[in-house]
């Protein structure tokens, strides 16, 4: 079943996500719905806040782009990382490293809307998966952009919030810049 995603103001978006405390039928079943519901809209992520449910769950799918590349590192080995795409994360935790790069970034949740936003090039991702258990990996360029993406999802923090003041006004319309809080992402 494709799912509503929630847009702009919905109060969602705003809530950090609960943990999941078990990886039941139910959570299954919302992580399919979600590889559904993403895949439908066309996106390369999609967290469980933008279908109106703070969770701490994502799911990705990232291809290979030419133009905007990305690795994967399991255990320090590079691996090709689409065969294990689409990925559901679950109570993710991030450590970002690496030098700061401004990309350029949508959002199912402000359709239409694009903006440069800058981030650290790697990540290092522990998880749980569906099936239970643990998954630890590296990545770097478009993967750990969006993998960056969606973590900020599940605490309530929007890519309008990273944008800088000259790119909110000069990008985005007024009403979609009113909703954006830097404020969560200093320090953060
Ligand atoms: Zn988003």
């Amino acid at each position: 079943m494709i799912l509503e995603i929630t847009e702009h103001d919905h109060p969602a978006l705003r809530t950090k996500g609960r943990r999941v405390e078990k990886v039941d039928a139910k959570i299954r079943q919302l992580a399919e719905e979600m590889i559904e519901t993403m895949r439908a809209a066309e996106g390369i992520g999609l967290a469980a806040q933008q279908v109106g449910l703070p969770l701490q769950l994502f799911v990705l799918e990232v291809p290979h782009m030419k133009d905007r590349p990305s690795a994967m590192r399991l255990d320090g080995m590079a691996v090709d990382f689409e065969p294990l795409m689409p990925m559901v994360l679950i109570n993710p935790r991030i450590e970002t490293f690496g030098r700061t790069r401004i990309g350029n970034e949508g959002c199912l949740s402000f359709p239409g809307l694009r903006g440069d936003v800058p981030r650290p090039f790697s990540v290092r991702v522990k998880a749980q998966t569906l099936s239970g258990d643990e998954i630890e990996f590296e990545a770097d360029g478009l993967l750990a952009r969006a993998v960056q993406h969606e973590f900020d999802h599940l605490q309530g923090i929007l890519f309008i919030d990273r944008m800088s003041e000259a790119d909110r006004l000069e990008e985005l319309p007024e009403d979609v810049r009113q909703l954006s809080r830097p404020a969560l992402v200093a320090g953060h």
